[in-house]
């Protein structure tokens, strides 16, 4: 009985999920604040599976998901965005993959100067999952409020507050970043297997809007008025345009207030 009851609760749908984080009225308060006008210096919080690269799985089993992290595809424009991304922001990963996985997604996208460059690198170790959460495919957090407790140092080592007046966090999903929304640009899901490489401009169009976030007092705020956005009916020049755009208009209306 106890043996049965066991290999039940290894199964992901005897194990309950973690919560859904929502934003906090204390998060929801600052969206509209003036931010930090004195120091721009940003930091970037990279997702990989899904919004930098792709993984050729077969299935679930250890050996695969790790011959697929050492045989990942780069998404289209990955290198340029990467190079914009170090040169302009502290850069970290934060993804829920298990370290050796992550460690071998970032050989396939990232120089080794990059991989040193990095200002954190946090994995499904770092999750504060339990054992059971740990070893199943259950629903993870990006929890920014982690990073702003506990890391306090830029790219170059330099004491620094980030908060969610200064963090960026790129990642295809929604769910994920569910408690911190203003913070997140959103890009769609790369599967390698489904995706027209022509067509998939979301990297080149995230460069253009972190250039944007870049000199905001707080990224929250501009985030809250003009997500990101990308339409794959439109033009990769059109969805330049569109964002462009939004950065004018928001830029005009803070110089007329
Ligand atoms: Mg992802």
């Amino acid at each position: 009985m106890f043996i049965q009851f066991a290999q039940l609760a290894k199964r992901s749908r005897f194990i309950k999920p973690v919560m859904n984080p929502k934003p906090s009225q204390s998060y929801l308060e600052k969206v509209k604040d003036k931010g930090i006008e004195t120091d721009d210096r940003k930091l970037l919080v990279l997702d990989l599976n899904g919004t930098l690269l792709s993984r050729p799985l077969k299935d679930r089993s250890h050996s695969s998901v790790s011959s697929a992290s050492s045989n990942a595809v780069p998404r289209p424009g990955v290198k340029n965005f990467l190079k914009y991304a170090f040169t302009n922001y502290s850069v970290m990963v934060y993804s829920s993959s298990r370290r050796n996985n992550v460690e071998a997604m970032l050989n396939c996208i990232m120089n080794p100067e990059q991989v040193k460059s990095l200002t954190a690198c946090w994995t499904r170790e770092s999750m504060g999952l339990s054992t059971a959460h740990f070893n199943t495919k259950v629903q993870t957090f990006k929890n920014l409020d982690a990073i702003w407790e506990n890391l306090h140092q830029d790219r170059d080592g330099q004491a620094v507050n980030w908060c969610q007046y200064n963090t960026v966090i790129i990642d295809d999903s929604e769910v994920k970043c569910a408690a911190h929304p203003f913070n997140h640009i959103h890009v769609s899901d790369f599967a390698h297997s489904t995706v027209d490489f022509q067509k998939d401009f979301d990297l080149v169009c995230a460069i253009r809007y972190l250039k944007h976030l870049k000199n905001m007092s707080n990224v929250s705020n501009y985030i809250s008025q003009h997500p990101f956005r990308v339409d794959h009916n439109l033009s990769q020049d059109e969805n330049l345009k569109y964002l462009d755009q939004a950065f004018e208009e928001h830029n005009k209306n803070v110089s007329t207030a």
